[in-house]
């Protein structure tokens, strides 16, 4: 016989079926058990009466957790014992053969509660235990038809997926690289990318105009509470586009998104508004801000974009230029002529936009600078000399020599969309696997040492803070 899911029970009454998962739960009484059997859909109840002598047996020795598959006809419920809150509320299985696949443990924690008052580091030590709890099943289910939904969209749009490399090359997109160092090629490093940014508009040189990409992407920040060392974005990019069309195909996409798979959530303005960085500034002390009308209401969303912002401020260490976003950004238009003659450098606006969510920064993204010499004197404004120019973005330059279309693009925070659809404080309860604020995998117990061996063939040698001093 065919296994089927809990949820496909109530359409098999008075059938024989298989059902298979984890003990949710046992109750006996007197000359009858109950137990609650848990799939990837819901529970079933099933129960056990003496008349099955040997399978009575079994159903006794049952303990939470264990994973078993159960043999039985679909009964309607007495009618005093139905249960209305569940799918298979109707009915329950009666049970004629009991067979085990493995016994459990007793957990570290409880699952059947929403998680919220456990201690954090517990959970995330024993993921895959956390995971059996419903809401972050759900959490997690969201978040995949989410993907789906946006896959869609994107292909209806005309554009395409394209996976682009994690082991890559610095690149200056105000965070600290993760590094790989190279067995191969001793002293040499790759770096782990802190989004796909070079790669995306270099697919544009090639042609394909508009391309998207669930992205993993690497920042050696340092601990913030709610951040991840690593995180997903959804990246996308396009050609023959003004700053309006991204931000106009971006709104369309987030709001379809929310009518068909957050009915219940409202938008507070369509069209988003859009507010001058100078201006929110002024008004709220923060460029995120959080416009909801009435924030104690946990379905209202709150877009807006913010744009317009510097594309250059202070280096605060350096005293030099430093770009606010996006060093690969093309100005606003009508600032080009100052950016080319590097000039009134405070006053340039980028053409940057970032979109808000009910105070927080959920994407952003720019028309870049499609012209070699555009981005040059971005470079150069910012104080690099020719050579490191050359050596590090040489190759950037040399692609736009070779016809490049105008292009922009946008990436989303993927995980802190979720968490504020989902109504989650963090984005650790959308992720499956996350690492705690500080960066560390408690499950895998990561990072780790490595062998000797390894450090030799990678051409490292550890030095401690002590070797270090003398
Ligand atoms: N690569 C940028 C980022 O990660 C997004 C973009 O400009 O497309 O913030």
């Amino acid at each position: 016989m065919k296994r089927i899911f809990t949820n496909e029970t109530p359409s098999h009454k008075g059938e024989k079926v298989k059902i298979a998962g984890w003990i949710d739960g046992r109750r006996d009484h007197g000359k009858i058990t109950f137990i609650d059997l848990r799939d990837k859909e819901g529970v079933a109840q099933c129960v056990s009466t003496p008349q099955q002598a040997e399978t009575y047996k079994t159903a006794q020795a049952l303990r939470s957790e264990w994973v078993v598959e159960i043999e039985g006809t679909v009964q309607e419920r007495p009618q005093a014992m139905k249960n209305p809150a569940i799918a298979t509320g109707e009915i329950e299985i009666a049970a004629e053969k009991i067979v085990i696949f493995s016994q459990a443990k007793t957990l570290p924690f409880t699952i059947d509660t929403n998680g919220y008052d456990l201690n954090e580091e517990k959970r995330l030590q024993y993921r895959y235990l956390d995971l059996r709890r419903k809401r972050l099943k759900e959490n997690l289910t969201k978040r995949h038809t989410v993907f789906g939904f946006v896959r869609e969209f994107l292909s209806n749009e005309g554009f395409i997926e394209i996976e682009t490399p994690l082991l890559t090359k610095s690149t200056p997109e105000g965070a600290r690289d993760f590094v790989v160092p190279s067995r191969l090629y001793a002293g040499k490093f790759y770096a782990l990318p802190q989004s796909p940014q070079q790669y995306k508009q270099l697919l544009q040189v090639a042609g394909f105009e508009r391309y998207f990409q669930f992205a993993r992407c690497l920042r050696d920040e340092d601990p913030r509470a709610d951040r991840q060392p690593e995180f997903t974005q959804l990246d996308l990019e396009m050609s023959f586009v003004e700053r309006e069309d991204v931000m106009e195909l971006n709104e369309q996409l987030l709001i379809a998104l929310v009518k068909k798979l957050y009915p219940k959530k409202e938008i507070q303005e369509i069209p988003f508004p859009q507010l001058l960085y100078k201006d929110v500034i002024q008004k709220y002390g923060t460029d995120r801000p959080d416009l909801r009308k009435d924030k104690n209401n946990p379905d209202l969303l709150a877009f807006c974009w913010v744009i317009d912002f510097p594309f250059f401020e202070k280096d605060k260490e350096t005293n030099g230029w430093t770009f606010t976003h996006n060093p690969f950004s093309a100005p606003k238009p009508e600032y080009m002529n100052d950016l080319m003659a590097k000039r009134n450098i405070a006053e340039i606006l980028t053409s940057q936009y970032d979109v808000v969510l009910n105070g927080m920064e959920i994407g952003g993204g720019s028309i870049r600078n499609h012209q070699p010499e555009a981005l040059e004197q971005v470079f150069e404004i910012m104080g690099y000399e020719k050579e490191r120019i050359q050596a590090n973005f040489g190759h950037m330059l040399e692609a736009f020599s070779y016809g490049a279309p105008p292009h922009g693009g946008i990436a989303w925070g993927f995980d802190r969309l979720m968490s504020l659809l989902q109504s989650e404080q963090s984005i650790r309860e959308v992720i499956a696997f996350p690492k705690t604020g500080d960066s560390r995998d408690l499950l895998m117990q990561s990072p780790s040492e490595i062998s000797e061996q390894q450090l030799k063939e990678l051409h490292l040698k550890i030095e401690t803070k002590s070797q270090k001093k003398s």
